[in-house]
């Protein structure tokens, strides 16, 4: 183009990559964010710590958590970030594997680029591997019962094993399945009925399941009873204080008589509050917003137990667990709308008090109150729960399970390229990357060990060439075992997924030969470049 007079169809300030150079580009930045989480993979896998412009720090191991912590920038890069988000959505759990695998589908399909294979043909490929795949995947899986626990507790050990909640996992899975159990329905789980509250305090080991809600908020002044057997419960959206007046307005006062009667007014206006929630009997308030200290001071004289400040998602949990309205305008309050339980109690827990709403009358709404020594500690085993919650979830649907530690990547590895050999033209190239794409899934949980990961895939292989469907690298003692047998076992649906999200995300990179990158948009840095990957690169 630079020896011809340049015609300009794009404002100036586009920035535009194209061919080859976009392809090489966007491959390298996806690479970057795969490499950026393979350390955290796996039992051994380390974890990451990443601290916000703020100062905010978290340290995990959690593959979405990281990407989406890390800010990333680069188009490509970001359509790699999207895969995690849907792997986590999908099933809640290998969100690390499957922008792995994507990375490393892209990777390899750089060899074939380099080797003049044009991206149509190896896109062709990579969507018949990933068909064939997951054919494979459903021959290989394994039917398990909903009422086999034995096996769902190796799931969510499995899910667990070297996520900060190591000591403490066989608890965590009995918890997990309890909960899930409880709230199924039809094989359906949703996971929005499980609130998990977090409690710093040393025993980790005294985490518990309670049916109900778990409000971390006190009552508000401690003459008010702590306990309330049968509550008649006001879930309040509004402030229960005098309204400020909109704008500057001035009271002007020239007597001190006017001044007692303003405050006298004030007070009967905050009285008439109370009066209101008396009106309908209610003996327990939780209220969205503030509560006036005259209010409080009042509601305490009438024994009634009010929290204030209840984050919104706890006053729809309440709503869903005791049939109670939300009520938004406090004169329209009546009979109907008010909730019920067995009990209502402010609980020590640690340092803190929370409020327990138990015995609920819907009995699908659950929390887990998890304990640890720390916020980051409590964090992380936060993630790690909803992990083991997203897999059993995934089991109880879907009801089937693979041999993990590497043995169906392996196996499926395998038993794809004995497909690539029934293929005659070039996509058979593009099928046998995809399968050696998949063994990069063993090979790095054997790297993150400290072992050898050749021996360890010479190794596996040949068990595998043997017959030996379910070898795997069990991580704990470091030798090849049937890992079915052995109970390191996943959902068959994180592998689905993971294929399937693994192979979209590739097909859809290789697919670009033109970048057209508007600068005032924010997007340009790194295109071109590859600069705005620049800070990732130190990650590992
Ligand atoms: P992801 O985000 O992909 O779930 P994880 O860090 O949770 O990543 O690691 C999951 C991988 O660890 C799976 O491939 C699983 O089979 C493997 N794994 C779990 N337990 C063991 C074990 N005891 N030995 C070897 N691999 C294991
Ligand atoms: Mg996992």
């Amino acid at each position: 183009m630079s020896d011809k007079q340049p015609i300009y169809i794009l404002p100036e300030s586009t920035e535009r990559t194209v061919g080859k150079d976009a392809q090489r580009n966007n491959i390298l930045a996806a690479k970057l964010v795969a490499d950026s989480v393979k350390t955290t993979l796996g039992p051994k896998g380390m974890d990451k710590m990443l601290v916000d412009s703020v100062g905010e720090i978290t340290v995990t191991n959690d593959g979405v958590t990281i990407l989406e912590k890390m800010e990333i920038e680069h188009p490509a890069a970001k359509m790699m970030v999207e895969i995690a988000k849907t792997q986590e959505t999908e099933v809640g759990d290998g969100t690390t594997t499957a922008v792995m695998l994507a990375g490393k589908l892209l990777e390899n399909a750089e060899k074939l680029l380099d080797m003049k294979i044009h991206p149509t043909v190896i896109t062709k490929g990579y969507n018949l591997a990933e068909r064939k795949a997951k054919e494979l995947l459903e021959e290989l899986s394994t039917g398990v019962s909903i009422e086999r626990e034995d096996v769902l507790k190796h799931i969510v050990m499995t899910a667990m094993t070297g996520k900060g909640a190591e000591s403490v996992k066989e608890k965590f899975a009995d918890i997990i399945i309890k909960a899930i159990k409880q709230i199924q329905e039809d094989g359906n789980v949703d996971l929005t009925n499980i609130k998990i509250v977090k409690n710093k305090s040393n025993s980790v080991e005294d985490s518990e399941l309670i049916r109900g809600v778990v409000v971390d908020k006190v009552r508000t002044s401690i003459d008010m009873p702590s306990k309330v057997e049968n509550p008649r419960i006001a879930l309040i959206s509004d402030a229960l204080e005098i309204k400020n007046p909109e704008g500057d307005t001035k009271i002007s006062i020239s007597e001190p008589a006017q001044l007692q009667s303003f405050m006298d007014r004030e007070e009967e206006n905050l009285k008439r509050i109370v009066e209101k929630i008396k009106s309908v009997n209610a003996n327990v308030i939780f209220c969205q917003k503030g509560i006036d200290d005259v209010v409080q001071y009042y509601l305490a004289k009438e024994n009634i137990y009010a929290c204030r400040r209840v984050a919104k998602s706890d006053m729809e949990s309440l709503a869903f667990a005791t049939g109670g309205k939300i009520i938004t305008n406090l004169n329209e309050i009546s009979i109907e709308q008010l909730g019920k339980c067995e009990s209502i109690e402010e609980v020590k827990q640690g340092d803190d008090s929370m409020t327990y709403v138990t015995g609920c009358e819907n009995p699908k709404v659950l929390s887990i109150l998890v304990k640890g020594g720390s916020e980051h500690v409590l964090d992380e085993i936060e993630r790690a729960m909803m992990d083991g919650l997203g897999d059993v979830a995934a089991v109880i649907k879907d009801k089937k399970i693979v041999a993990g530690a590497g043995a169906i990547e392996i196996e499926l590895s395998k038993r794809l390229r004995g497909f690539a050999n029934t293929l005659s033209g070039r996509e058979q190239l593009a099928v046998q990357e995809f399968a050696n794409a998949l063994e990069f899934i063993p090979l790095t949980l054997a790297e993150n060990a400290g072992l050898d990961p050749i021996d360890i895939l010479t190794e596996l292989k040949s068990k595998h060439d043997n017959g030996e469907v379910s070898a795997g690298i069990n991580i704990f003692n470091n030798r090849i075992e049937d890992t079915l047998v052995q109970g390191i076992i996943e959902p068959a649906k994180i592998k689905r997924q993971a294929l399937s999200s693994a192979t979209e995300v590739a097909i859809m990179i290789l697919r670009i030969d033109d970048v057209l990158a508007s600068k005032s948009s924010g997007n340009s840095r790194g295109v071109g470049s590859g600069g705005g990957m620049g800070g990732m690169m130190g990650m590992d």
